[in-house]
């Protein structure tokens, strides 16, 4: 398809889009990305297109918006706002993470579910796509206080999921004592111990390698890239911005691979260590970030690196870059920079955190760009195999998991190859991930009739 026309069809779409869903930008940039990869494709395949499946896949099969009212640690009533956005379960329960954090909005939750389909979709797995979260801010608050929220949280968010209808993880946020907490209470609610939400303790139904799969996931996906122009992570120098789970765990993946990682951050700055983060370092963020709350900074202090307050981490000279933090933390300026630093591979442990303009200079520049939704789809998958196990009442040992996890990140690269390789043999991730996530959800959808 001629890019005048492209664009055009394009345009139109997402005018009704923003039109239906407007102060949604972050929601309207996921839906942009994956249309301009999907038209093309359904313009050769009309079914799709007769189907209507553009303007239904868009649209979230229901909207749940709720109060959440708690007692803060002074005896103050406190207020915060829950969602959950159920938005396609074409191919099974809805399933997606919450997002415990101030800038949630029912604009990022859209983008983060619409994400989740194709996501989802790419595992193999049967998850349908949701997404949930409130706009509490667990920093600063006390075990107790967080304790009520998600209690409160719960008491509402209940009603609306269940081992077949809807199974909510964690995100930026959550993790496992949040988790902890939400269990506690539906357990309590509903007088049943079942694989209601994934990412669970150990000793309570949870997976072993659940908490490592995302950021195992997007090295192993980045493996897999590397791969095709006979590369491998040894020696290479690799920036990674954040320092939570997803972080955490693609430092460990990547030393254990043979890189080095010399950068961490959280949304005050960053560290800069050019000997690399090890095995001892990392046990001390973990302990940093898990334990004792505090802030990357401190990283700086106890080794003597340079600490950049206020900045991220792009201007560092690296091989491979792993953005794991947050949404739109990479720009324009930043994916030059890279690419002009020699970086050849992007792997996105992160929920689009490459904003539209630079993933154009990823492409165009043709290095291996591993986006999100293919990329980080280790975490769910991993908790699609807890959700199995539930059911089974069985668990699997960790070289069990560990081996599925690293079949489904090289299944999820096949399909991006099958899909994304263009005449030239420059594999397109973007385009791979869209259609290859959009073509069972669409069957599936048709074959349901008008639902
Ligand atoms: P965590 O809460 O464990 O960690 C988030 C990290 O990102 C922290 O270091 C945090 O810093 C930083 N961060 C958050 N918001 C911002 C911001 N606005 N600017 C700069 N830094 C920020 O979350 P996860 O590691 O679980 O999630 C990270 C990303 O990975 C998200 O995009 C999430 O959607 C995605 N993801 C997570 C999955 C999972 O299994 N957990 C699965 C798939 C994707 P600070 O402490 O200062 O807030």
């Amino acid at each position: 398809m001629q890019k005048e026309v492209l664009d055009q069809k394009v345009n139109e779409f997402m005018a009704k889009v923003i039109a239906k869903n407007p102060a949604e930008p972050e929601f309207h940039q996921a839906v942009k990305e994956v249309v301009e990869s999907i038209i093309p494709y359904i313009e050769e395949h009309p079914k799709y297109k007769d189907g209507k499946i553009l303007d239904r896949i868009v649209e979230p099969e229901r909207v749940i918006l709720f109060r959440v009212p708690w007692l803060n640690d002074k005896g103050e009533f406190m207020v915060n706002r829950g969602f959950r956005i159920e938005m396609n379960s074409a191919i099974g329960p809805y399933k997606g993470g919450l997002r415990l954090h101030p800038t949630v909005n029912l604009g990022i939750l859209k983008f983060l579910a619409f994400e989740q389909i194709f996501k989802n979709s790419l595992t193999t797995l049967p998850m349908g796509g949701g997404k949930g979260g409130s706009d509490f801010d667990p920093k600063g608050k006390s075990d107790n206080e967080v304790m009520k929220f998600c209690q409160s949280f719960m008491t509402e968010l209940q009603r609306h999921i269940g081992p077949d209808t809807d199974v909510p993880a964690g995100d930026i946020g959550v993790g496992g004592r949040e988790i902890g907490f939400m269990f506690g209470q539906y357990k309590r609610l509903r007088n049943e111990f079942t694989g209601v939400l994934t990412g669970k303790g150990l000793e309570w139904g949870g997976s072993l390698i659940r908490p490592e799969a995302t950021g195992y996931g997007a090295t192993y996906f980045a493996q897999e890239m590397l791969k095709t122009r006979n590369l491998d992570y040894k020696g290479k120098t690799v920036v990674i911005s954040g320092s939570g789970n997803v972080s955490q765990y693609a430092c460990e993946k990547v030393t254990q691979l043979g890189g080095k990682v010399v950068t961490m951050s959280d949304s005050n700055g960053f560290i800069h260590d050019p000997a690399g983060i090890d095995k001892e370092k990392l046990a001390y963020i973990m302990w940093l970030k898990n334990d004792k709350r505090g802030r990357i900074q401190e990283y700086a202090a106890k080794y003597g690196v340079e600490y950049h307050e206020g900045k991220t981490p792009w201007g560092i000279k690296c091989d491979i870059a792993m953005p794991c933090a947050t949404q739109n933390e990479l720009n324009e300026n930043d994916a030059k920079v890279l690419v002009a630093n020699g970086c050849i591979c992007v792997s996105e442990g992160a929920n689009m955190p490459s904003t539209p303009e630079a993933v154009e200079v990823f492409i165009e520049k043709k290095i291996l760009y591993g986006l999100g939704k293919a990329a980080n789809a280790g975490g769910v998958a991993t908790s699609g195999l807890e959700m199995s196990q539930n059911s089974m009442r069985l668990s699997w040992s960790r070289e069990e998991v560990d081996a599925k996890l690293n079949g489904i990140m090289k299944a999820i690269h096949t399909t991006c190859v099958k899909y994304g390789t263009e005449p030239d043999g420059f594999i397109n991730y973007v385009k791979g991930a869209n259609i290859g996530g959009f073509v069972k959800i669409a069957d599936s959808m048709l074959a349901q009739g008008h639902v």
